[in-house]
């Protein structure tokens, strides 16, 4: 009880006398004009606290009274369309009848109104933002939530609204971001009724073509190429070229990429890089991109080769070790362990590539390793990679990864002292150290995978001749 005004004083003195003032012995020493001072300062402190508390509860309130019905009363959405010729009632009756609930003739007669979902808006509140009644913006969320969990809808979402020409709600479409297309409209009975209907996607092969003046990747965003299939070039040519060395100004190169879109234009998953051609000072390389009859897939020059992959020493780059392989007193445990890879401190959050192909056969918590990955390259190597944030989202057991594709993020997952990257490379069962050069002997297609090879490429290239043919 001693300490705690003190603590008041030392916080505030105007806080420390709101204390006093609740003390009796307080008031018996003070003289009648010093009383009448501290109860001014009491009504002071009184109204202040009122008037804090009425800004916060009557702002809001009259904010709803006066802004918004006067606003929404004027622009209704349904002026929007009201310019447009409508159908006559019996054809618009008519279609809305019709099995196929789609309405895809009725969309070229109605324009329906576009809207977007907001931040925290639920789809009733989106209907109830376009006038849609509260009845029917319930009943039409309803009868969507059968088909689709409308819980997962992102902002941004965007809803094609249809109304008759009484401008009555008569069901909305939206686009999937796999492509589907959900719906529902009412029937003659007036319920809502869904339906799904499967996307068309389109795949389209892009090519693009330029010359190399100063770099690659400026040649390459000269001729729109994406970004991300830059880095996939890279990738697919990496340890193979040396793109800041090897290229040559006035050479032409050529990539061609596959791109998946919905009906509407929209693009979906990622693009994939199927070929590409760029001349060094030594030669000329070639990379088509093929997944054989077991799925795994790769980049492989016109002979169905793939190029010899060395095992990357340092996943993170040229950072510090904070602990090699071998040997060492364990920080945590205190006596002497062998360590069975290296660890790389990072911040948290630092993406972690995959240090060569492979197939991820690992994924999950495992002791003190903590969030886990483990890639398996081939028949003799493996990676591990020990104490992550988190993993790639995309990425399960049996999932293929290209060296360099992040496969999850830093963290101190497990027994871990800090953030960091613990690493191994495994060669037979046994971990070996990672700082030496492990390699993975290039890949010859035979046979019938080497007959689909080549079909593949010469779809993908018409200009594809397999060289023995030549
Ligand atoms: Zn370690």
């Amino acid at each position: 009880m001693i300490l705690f005004p003190r603590f008041l004083k030392k916080l505030h003195p105007l806080i420390h006398r709101g204390y006093l003032f609740l003390k009796p012995a307080y008031w018996r020493l003070r003289t009648p004009a010093q009383k009448r001072f501290d109860i001014k300062l009491q009504y002071i402190f009184i109204g202040c606290f009122i008037g804090v508390l009425a800004t916060a509860l009557v702002i809001p309130a009259a904010h709803r009274l006066i802004s918004y019905p006067t606003d929404e009363a004027e622009v209704r959405f349904s002026d929007l369309i009201t310019e447009e010729p409508l159908p006559p009632e019996d054809v618009l009756q008519k279609e809305v009848q019709t099995d196929d609930l789609l309405l895809n003739e009725a969309e070229t007669q109605i324009i329906p109104i576009l809207l977007q979902l907001n931040k925290n808006e639920t789809l009733s509140g989106l209907l109830t933002r376009a006038d849609v009644s509260m009845a029917d913006a319930l009943a039409a969320s309803e009868s969507l939530s059968l088909i689709t969990d409308l819980r997962k809808l992102q902002p941004g979402q965007s809803f094609e609204l249809f109304f008759n020409e009484d401008n009555i709600f008569q069901g909305l479409k939206m686009e999937m971001r796999n492509g589907d297309i959900i719906s529902t409209f009412k029937n003659t009975d007036g319920d809502f009724v869904p339906q799904s209907k499967e996307g068309k996607i389109e795949t389209q092969l892009i090519a693009l073509e330029g010359i190399i003046q100063s770099s690659f990747a400026a040649a390459a965003q000269e001729a729109d190429v994406p970004s991300s299939i830059v880095q996939q070039v890279t990738r697919a040519l990496d340890g193979q070229i040396n793109f800041r060395t090897d290229l040559k100004a006035g050479e032409p190169f050529k990539i061609i990429y596959e791109k998946k879109t919905t009906e509407t234009g929209k693009e979906i998953g990622k693009s994939q890089l199927l070929y590409v051609s760029l001349t060094t000072n030594r030669d000329t390389y070639e990379r088509y991109y093929f997944v054989d009859g077991m799925g795994v897939q790769g980049f492989y020059n016109e002979y169905g080769e793939s190029a010899p992959q060395t095992i990357m020493k340092r996943p993170l780059g040229r950072g510090r070790i904070s602990s090699g392989f071998g040997t060492r007193i364990h920080p945590i445990l205190g006596y002497k362990i062998h360590h069975d890879g290296v660890d790389f401190p990072a911040p948290i959050g630092t993406p972690i590539p995959a240090a060569a192909d492979g197939v991820i056969v690992r994924l999950g918590r495992n002791g003190g390793y903590g969030k886990y990955i483990k890639i398996k390259h081939n028949n003799t190597y493996s990676t591990a990679y020990g104490h992550m944030n988190a993993y790639n989202k995309e990425l399960r057991v049996g999932s293929y990864v290209k060296r360099g594709e992040t496969i999850g993020y830093v963290g101190s997952t497990g027994r871990s002292t800090g953030p960091h990257l613990h690493f191994e490379v495994i060669k037979n069962n046994r971990q070996v150290n990672p700082l030496k050069t492990y390699t993975l002997p290039k890949r010859t297609l035979k046979n019938q995978t080497l007959k689909a090879f080549k079909e593949r490429a010469k779809e993908i290239n018409p200009d594809y001749v397999y060289p023995s043919e030549n």
